[in-house]
């Protein structure tokens, strides 16, 4: 690990290798969380027609004030059998076009009806409580930009303007392989110095949740034709991400055997706690992560990298990591070498988010970092950040 790269070094590194995928049709009810890989755009003007935006009576403003005979009933959905004549009105709900002739609606609650007539006190502005045609959007405009992962407010304009498929990136395959001849899977009985594999199910859960269709492989013990079979179905996939066996232990094979499967490396190693011993590689328009082993260090070294690519791949013109700030509670000692990501809590005070470290940093701690929420970014340096200062953090939750 002759030199490290930087956090932002290494990210610009995996982006420029994570080329867009191939798109395919998604009915928006099934497109959350997808990237859109083009424009989507309005099928009709939005609203569709001139809209009461009260329930009322319609009438020319012009003819207002005055005692109105009302000479239609118009229903949502049910448009108005013919224009309404000047000196009319006609009762409408929100929500039902408003007819011709008529251009303001006087709220139910500003008029008395009395015998088939409505009297209006006072003259009604034109356009009043009317939502004009393609007041929200006009045909043809985009309604959610390429790039733009789709979220609940994003389906609904999509259903309003009438789209009903959009094109996405097809999610990306990624396959997961946790190596260390130690694990055992959850639910097994362990032997002495064995402990149970956490990091597959991990990764499992925070790369669906970025789209992607995760493919768990079976852990293999650190044995070279172990490794050799895993991995070279894992990189048939569009991402490969193991976990374990990337440092410089005599049982790390991970990045040797990818080598000999024809993966160029691109960079091993990121000056980063936890998280350093961190390989990248390509083979073909493969992604190939070697995250190390510890499981706090293989989330850290997730969220910071391996997020972002499969959401890159996706085209998504944003892929993160979205940091945020708040305060820190305390003061943070900082490492000379490496930038760290701390555990935290936060906590909503009147002035703004604080963060305060949990107890127990180590990168095998995974269970102390479940009581976390957020990661707090302690860039390297001499000294300490003071109590008090503005923090970037990454949220958990
Ligand atoms: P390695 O990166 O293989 O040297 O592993 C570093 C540490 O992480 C060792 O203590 C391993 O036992 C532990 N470790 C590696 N892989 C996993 C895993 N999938 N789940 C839980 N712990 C792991
Ligand atoms: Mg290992």
């Amino acid at each position: 690990m002759a030199s490290l790269k930087t956090i932002d070094e290494a990210l610009a590194s995996v982006l420029e290798h994570a080329s867009p995928l191939a798109s395919e049709l998604v009915p928006i009810g099934a497109a959350t969380g997808r990237v859109l890989s083009s424009p989507a755009r309005a099928r009709i003007d939005l609203p569709p027609f001139p809209s009461s935006a009260m329930d009322g009576f319609a009438v020319l403003a012009s003819a207002t004030p005055g005692v109105l005979p009302i000479v239609e009933r118009i229903a949502a959905g049910v448009p108005a059998s013919a224009p309404l004549a000047a000196g009319t009105a006609a009762e409408i709900s929100t929500g039902a076009a408003v007819p011709d002739g008529a251009d303001a609606v006087v709220p139910i609650e500003n008029v008395v009806e009395t015998d088939g007539r409505v009297e209006v006190s006072e003259a009604v502005q034109a356009g009043a409580h009317v939502r004009p045609r393609g007041g929200d959007v006009t045909a043809g405009s985009v309604v959610v930009d390429s790039g733009a992962r789709l979220g609940a407010w994003h389906v609904g304009a999509l259903g309003a303007a009438g789209v009903s498929e959009v094109e996405c990136a097809r999610r990306p395959r990624v396959a997961v392989l946790a190596t260390g001849s130690e694990l055992r899977a959850p639910g097994e009985d362990l032997e002495p110095g064995q402990i149970f594999e956490s990091n597959r199910q991990m990764l499992a859960s925070l790369l669906s949740a970025a789209s992607a269709e995760v493919e768990v492989l079976a852990t293999v013990p650190d044995d070279e034709a172990a490794h050799r079979d895993a991995l070279a179905h894992g990189l048939e996939a569009d991402m490969l991400v193991t976990t374990g066996g990337v440092s410089v232990g005599p049982h790390d094979l991970v990045r040797k055997l990818e080598s000999e499967l024809g993966v160029e490396e691109v960079f091993w190693g990121v000056a980063v706690k936890p998280g350093k011993p961190l390989s990248f590689g390509v083979r073909e328009r493969t992604l190939v992560f070697g995250l190390p082993g510890n499981p706090v260090s293989t989330l850290v070294a997730a969220l910071l990298f391996v997020v972002p690519a499969v959401l890159a791949i996706q085209g998504a013109a944003d892929p993160g990591p979205r940091y945020e700030v708040a305060r820190a509670v305390r003061a943070l000692d900082r490492n000379e070498r490496r930038d760290e990501f701390i555990r935290a809590r936060r906590r909503w005070e009147d002035d703004g988010v604080v963060v305060d470290p949990v107890a127990g940093q180590e990168s095998h701690m995974i269970v102390r970092a479940a009581s976390a929420d957020a990661l707090v970014h302690v860039p390297r340096g001499r000294g300490e950040i003071a109590a008090g200062s503005a923090v970037r953090y990454l949220a958990l939750a």
